[in-house]
């Protein structure tokens, strides 16, 4: 078994999970330590690498993208982005001939069309994990396939059991293994959660005409549509939906034939873009709400989904996750510099202090969100469209929104910032 110091004297951290998040952590931590720091990063789902996550997309802010930018990364994951440049939100119901807009985003200020720093980019998953995989290797992370079974701190060390039997001891174990994080329960770390009735459809669809940028949010009474920017490949417009539903009716939408299928899209999409085809999906995903009652336990800090999981209305879910990312790599990496343990209470604590407050903010916006739109009655409809109207002609407050949305807001860890840890 190898200890937590090892003899050339330094350190190690294991990562349960090389999901986004954890991979990104995985990273910054080796750039910033190099031997100072071992890093080991278990999953079994590295056997498949990154085509397990073909046809995912997701909107990565300003403030993660300038993380990319100071990692060195960006330039390697920017063919696989497309810049959301606009945005427009209506309110309508399914059956309405026009969906009046409520919300644009697009008016940015000379200033900010100078700086070229649209709010947010969409990424396509699999170009995005293979970049992280090979960064990975070649800082010297070392990749175990294979999950950790359990973690027992055990004095200044915690000791880790694989799938395969196999043990390993760190100063510190990072919980980035997902909603139902298995780390997290064995620590008895309590979750205030519950399932929305609704599923998230996801699927990748191509359209005659360029979207030029913009993304489309609908909300209908099931729940939200968005329509969001991919990058065009071998000269077909692309764009992912995530496509919000009622639990009950995703097998009736999604049950019958392709044409069926993509008539029910089509519905929804509108005929903006042209004529619509499938490229890959849909795929349904239950939507749940979720935080963990501390960040952190003995020598184990949680990451990502296994910390927090909100609704992908605003798709911010992953963006959290990066913050969290970039917090603990700037704690971690202080306590190094200091000589400390980088599994002390204290240093865990300041990574709670870090996260807490933003997450359960973007938390209850989410949630909120999903629950003013995913509503029929009248009186709801005319509050929620007069609170729409009015943010769209105050350009303080909309911006305020915008900046929030990017995760550039606020007292953000320094990556987010775009400075080196
Ligand atoms: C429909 C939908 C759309 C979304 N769109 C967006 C968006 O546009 N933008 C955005 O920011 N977010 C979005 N999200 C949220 C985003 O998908 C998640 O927040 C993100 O994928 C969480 O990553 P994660 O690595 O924490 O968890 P996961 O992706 O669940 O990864 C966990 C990893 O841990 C591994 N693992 C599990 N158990 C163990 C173990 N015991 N040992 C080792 N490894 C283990 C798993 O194999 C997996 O690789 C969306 C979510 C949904 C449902």
């Amino acid at each position: 078994m190898s200890s937590a110091k090892n003899r050339a004297g330094s350190r190690s951290l294991l990562v349960a999970g090389a999901g986004i998040p954890g991979l990104t952590l995985a990273i910054a931590l080796k750039q910033a330590n190099g031997p100072a720091l071992d890093v080991t990063v278990c999953d079994p789902g590295l056997s498949v690498g990154a085509a397990r996550h073909r046809g995912r997309a997701f909107a990565v802010a300003a403030g993660p993208r300038r993380m990319f930018e100071r990692l060195g990364l960006w330039e390697r994951i920017a063919p696989a982005a497309e810049p959301i440049r606009d945005m427009v939100i209506t309110d309508s119901r399914l059956g309405d001939p026009v969906r009046p807009t409520f919300l644009t985003f697009a008016q940015r200020s000379a200033e900010e069309e100078s700086r070229g720093e649209p709010f947010a980019h969409m990424v396509e998953a699999e170009p995005l994990v293979a970049v992280l995989l090979g960064a990975a290797e070649e800082v010297g992370v070392t990749f175990e396939p294979t999950g950790i079974a359990d973690a027992v701190p055990e004095g200044a060390r915690i000791r880790a059991t694989l799938g395969d039997r196999r043990e390993l001891a760190a100063s510190l174990v990072v919980a980035a293994d997902g909603a139902r994080s298995r780390l997290r329960e064995a620590a008895g770390i309590g979750w205030v959660g519950w399932s929305y009735p609704q599923s998230g459809i996801v699927a990748t669809i191509t359209h005659e005409r360029d979207h030029e940028g913009r993304a489309y949010e609908h909300f209908l009474p099931s729940g939200p549509f968005a329509i969001l920017p991919l990058p065009s490949c071998d000269g077909r417009h692309r764009s992912s939906i995530v496509w919000t539903e009622r639990q009950a009716d995703v097998p009736a939408l999604l049950g019958g034939s392709a044409e069926d299928t993509l008539a029910e899209i089509e519905r929804r999409f509108g005929l903006s873009l042209g004529h619509i085809a499938l490229e890959d999906g849909p795929s349904a995903h239950t939507l749940s709400f979720g935080i963990a009652r501390s960040f952190f336990g003995d020598r184990l800090a949680l990451l990502g989904d296994a910390a927090h999981v909100i609704h992908p209305v605003a798709g911010q879910g992953l963006n959290l996750g990066f913050s969290d990312a970039a917090a603990l790599a700037e704690t971690v990496t202080e306590a190094l510099r200091l000589g400390t343990d980088p599994g002390a209470p204290e240093v865990l604590r300041a990574y709670e202090r870090a996260r807490r407050f933003d997450t359960v903010a973007m938390a209850a916006a989410t949630d909120g969100l999903n629950r003013l739109f995913s509503n029929d009655a009248l009186p709801v409809r005319l509050a929620r469209d007069l609170g729409l109207g009015l943010v769209d002609r105050l350009p303080g407050l909309k911006r305020f929104f915008i900046g929030e949305a990017s995760a550039i807001r606020g007292a953000q860890p320094r990556l987010l910032r775009g400075e080196a840890l």
